[in-house]
């Protein structure tokens, strides 16, 4: 087990910290320190040695002012933790030092009634946030499967979209992210607050280049969401009806096709599988019967479950996303995934690979907005075979035309476009210029030291 490096005089001050909780067991330092990466067995292999040195939770944004000026003055790692639900070893100290966790920090601090726009302290629960807005008339637009546990912060530094992405985009497009209050890592720390343009370098950075500690973003007016599963035998019959859902002027929150495989394997909360693929759907409920109209020019079997129930945690959005996958694996350990966008003739690169890797691998499809236009993203659910397997995988998405979004990965661009973004490292240089802030995660960041 790691032992901790950090000095007595670096330990006594952050102890003097008030408004600070401090967290030194070696369960408590090991629980901190990791998050949801064991989906990847090539980082699981990679990280599972990590540890904190340290953990702290401030109850205030002084009190993580205060931090960061103790980090840079000692030379101290500092990674921000929110709910600890990456997948990529995002929140994962891979140097030590301290791990921040966020969670106490959740103030819902202002509601404009006349933009819907909220600004919330980054702690906050996404689900506490969903549920404050419906009070209100409102609702989030993008979601993670995870939105019961992860944290608005986390989402925003970490996740990209979700539920909600089939019309709403991703959480970098312009109009999401309003304004953002972040902690400098410098000394003295400073509490600086960017408007729009000067928080995209922020956005999805995994906490490398400014501690966030609240943030504004648009909300969208509430809808009921009603769910529907539509069962069918044939896949690229079934590709083909989530496309003209997509294409109909109906309201739709979420809109995934599973393989009748994948379906055999999920818990049978909106249904029992009867070996057919699966759409599910979360639509308004005036556009519950235009669904069913779209799906009876297909051979299929149209099942309208009504309104969500949200107070359980089994609903239709719990099978989807990155949750397909967590069911997956309590039913066989040895499933892992990729993460991609489509091209637009999906059907050839899907029926390539299945006659290539046959059940081995298995589609996830879930259908997103992509600079505008209607696009379908991928999840594909694959049977571990080893390191070498894996990236040939990988390379025949790319070479078929597909953007892979690699799941394997530590860093900010491996794990996106796979460039480096001059905007993000220059932002860690202004707010974090010792490099102490996540270390190991921004590449371009890393290249140049
Ligand atoms: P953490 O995992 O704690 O942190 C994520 C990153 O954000 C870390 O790099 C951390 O350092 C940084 N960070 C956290 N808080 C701050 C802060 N205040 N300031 C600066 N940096 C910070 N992701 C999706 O995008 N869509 C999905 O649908 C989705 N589904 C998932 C389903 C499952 C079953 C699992 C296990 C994961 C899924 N994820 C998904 C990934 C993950 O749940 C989301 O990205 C989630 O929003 C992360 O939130 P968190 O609070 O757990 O963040």
């Amino acid at each position: 087990m790691t032992k901790s490096n950090l000095s007595y005089e670096f330990i006594n001050a952050i102890k003097s910290i008030e408004g600070l909780q401090i967290l030194t067991q070696e369960n408590d330092r090991l629980r901190y320190s990791r998050d949801f990466y064991d989906y990847s067995p090539i980082l699981l292999k990679k990280l599972n040695k990590c540890c904190a040195e340290l953990v702290v939770r401030p109850e205030t944004v002084k009190s993580v002012n205060i931090v960061a000026s103790l980090c840079n003055k000692y030379n101290i790692y500092l990674t921000i933790r929110g709910s600890g639900t990456g997948n990529y070893g995002q929140s994962v100290p891979l140097r030590g030092g301290v791990v921040m966790v966020m969670n106490l920090l959740t103030d819902i601090r202002h509601f404009d009634e006349f933009t819907g726009q909220v600004t919330v302290e980054t702690g906050c629960s996404l689900r506490d946030l969903d549920k404050f807005l419906s009070n209100r008339g409102r609702q989030l637009k993008l979601l993670p499967s995870t939105w019961r546990s992860a944290s608005v912060g986390g989402f925003l530094s970490g996740g990209s979209g979700g539920i909600g992405s089939v019309r709403w985009g991703f959480l970098r497009d312009p109009g999401h992210l309003i304004d953002l209050e972040i902690v400098t890592m410098d000394n003295p720390s400073k509490i600086v607050t960017l408007d729009a343009s000067q928080s995209e370098p922020i956005n999805h950075a995994y906490g490398t280049n400014g501690i966030i500690t609240a943030l504004t973003i648009t909300t969208a007016p509430l809808i009921h969401w009603h769910q529907i599963v539509i069962d069918i035998s044939n896949w690229s019959e079934a590709v083909d009806l989530i496309k003209c859902c997509a294409q109909s002027a109906t309201e739709i929150y979420l809109l995934t096709l599973l393989e009748n495989k994948i379906v055999n394997c999920l818990p049978d909360w909106v249904g029992k599988s009867k070996n057919k693929h699966r759409v599910l759907l979360l639509v308004s409920p005036d556009s519950v019967r235009t669904i069913e109209r779209i799906s009876q020019r297909f051979d299929s079997e149209f099942i309208s479950l009504g309104p969500e129930k949200l107070t359980k945690g089994s609903g239709l959005r719990e099978l989807t996303w990155n949750h397909t996958t967590l069911h997956m694996r309590s039913s066989d350990k040895n499933w892992t995934y990729l993460q991609m966008l489509l091209p637009k003739e999906e059907i050839k690169l899907m029926d390539k690979l299945k006659k290539i890797w046959g059940d081995d691998l298995l589609w996830h499809l879930e259908v997103v907005r992509q600079y505008g236009s209607q696009r379908i993203a991928s999840l594909p659910v694959v049977r571990w075979r080893d390191k070498d397997s894996m990236e040939l995988l990988i390379d025949q998405c790319k070479e078929l035309g597909a953007v892979v979004f690699n799941p394997h990965v530590i860093t900010v661009e491996d794990g996106g476009l796979g460039v480096i973004d001059s905007d993000q490292v220059n932002a860690k240089k202004k707010n974090d210029p010792k490099g102490l802030l996540n270390p190991g995660k921004l590449k371009g960041w890393s290249n140049n030291r």
